[in-house]
């Protein structure tokens, strides 16, 4: 039947959209709508049981991809992609909690995942308590009948304190708990949350696994005691992650463990000349023999990434500190890491507990692709200055 000019264009090239060619990387699907081959299909979906994919916020090829990829680097039953780290925490906390529980959070942890429990939790009838960044055995102090949730984040990705993860899943083996640990510090590649007996871990992808600081991505991952529970959740509000992004941290992901050997090599070098200046009080970094959990990192850990922090002699004042930031040529004064620029950003924390820098001002480095030598001058000739 001949068809009208309006019709022919709506209907034109769809074959050829439909050519299978085996490329490197995955397709990048632009779509809402997927459309079925029969009725029969159809059916089944309107039913919950069809097995292919039936919507795009079921996750398409690139999203796919890339959370097979995870699934698989984590040791987990399944991994699953969300627009953003904070978006992972968060969803991956209400998934597990409901009003009248209460939720267990380390004290070291990423602020917003902080904001996130203090806001929004508790709106939802969910307590939050924090316990001590460098809590291990002890947290069974902290732990009541209707804690449901222990959330970890070792080591925490400003004041780098470690918390005994072994000694905390033990604490928690047993009860009607699911340990959730941030794990973005350490990537898939130097830690495995699963393999310690952590249920679900966490990643801001948005850092080293897409490592050019050009988008934003989260990823959660679980073991077969609590996929099916976090799949339910995640299915229901029919969360999905942009594609393009899925493709870009695939893409990362790839020449991770060669990006990432380079970042802890330089960021080591970095660490010990920054050691030996005097303005220098402390050198905060877990793989240094100084550090105070330096024996948890060396026993859990495979490595150490490229970010850490350093806090400068007590006798300078917080007015002595503009000079220093504004003179640096190779860091960009910015939020996030993981990226190839290196970066920098200085401020105080606070926290619920006591903590060993209190009040001081952590000066945070993220180490990124430019020459090791080049970098460690550019902070000496900046310090130089206060
Ligand atoms: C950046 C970050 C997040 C949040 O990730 P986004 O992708 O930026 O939302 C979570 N945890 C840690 C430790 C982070 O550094």
């Amino acid at each position: 039947m001949k068809k009208n000019i309006a019709t022919e264009l709506i209907n034109a090239g769809r074959e050829q959209a439909r050519i299978s060619v085996e490329t490197i990387n995955p397709p990048i699907h632009r779509a809402s709508t997927v459309l079925f081959g029969s009725y029969a299909d159809m059916l089944q979906a309107n039913r919950g049981e069809f097995k292919g994919i039936a919507y795009g916020t079921e996750g398409l090829a690139a999203q796919r991809a890339f959370e097979e990829t995870m699934r698989e680097l984590e040791g987990a039953e399944d991994c699953i992609a969300f627009q953003s780290g904070i978006n992972a925490i968060a969803m991956s906390l209400m998934a597990f909690t409901e009003a009248g529980d209460h939720v267990l959070v380390c004290d070291n942890v990423y602020g917003p995942t902080r904001n996130f429990c203090n806001r929004v939790l508790s709106k939802y009838g969910v307590e939050t308590e924090y316990f001590p960044s460098t809590c291990g055995t002890d947290i069974g102090k902290w732990i009541k009948d209707n804690t449901k949730v222990v959330f970890v984040e070792s080591p925490g990705s400003n004041t780098f304190e470690i918390q005994d993860i072994p000694a905390i899943v033990n604490a928690c083996e047993g009860r009607d708990i699911v340990t959730m640990m941030d794990n973005t510090w350490a990537t898939p590649l130097y830690f495995s949350p699963l393999e310690h007996g952590v249920d679900v871990s966490i990643h801001s992808v948005s850092k080293y696994i897409s490592g050019h600081s050009d988008i934003l991505l989260g990823t959660a991952a679980a073991n077969s005691r609590c996929w099916e529970r976090l799949r339910e959740f995640c299915g229901t509000l029919e969360l999905f992650a942009p594609q393009e992004d899925c493709y870009q941290a695939l893409r990362g992901l790839r020449t991770l463990p060669v990006r990432l050997r380079q970042h802890e090599q330089a960021a080591l070098q970095i660490a010990r000349g920054l050691q030996e200046l005097e303005c220098v009080a402390e050198v905060i970094h877990p793989a240094l023999e100084t550090h105070p959990e330096h024996a948890l990192w060396k026993r859990d850990f495979n490595g150490s990434s490229g970010l850490f922090a350093f806090v400068l002699d007590e006798k300078y004042e917080e007015s002595d500190h503009a000079p220093f930031m504004d003179s640096l040529e190779l860091f960009g004064m910015g939020y996030s890491w993981g990226g190839f620029k290196s970066l920098i950003t200085g401020g105080r924390f606070k926290r619920s507990n006591s903590f060993r820098y209190e009040g001081r001002t952590i000066f945070r480095v993220n180490v990124g692709m430019e020459d090791s030598a080049d970098l460690l001058d550019d902070l000496k000739q900046g310090l130089s200055k206060i």
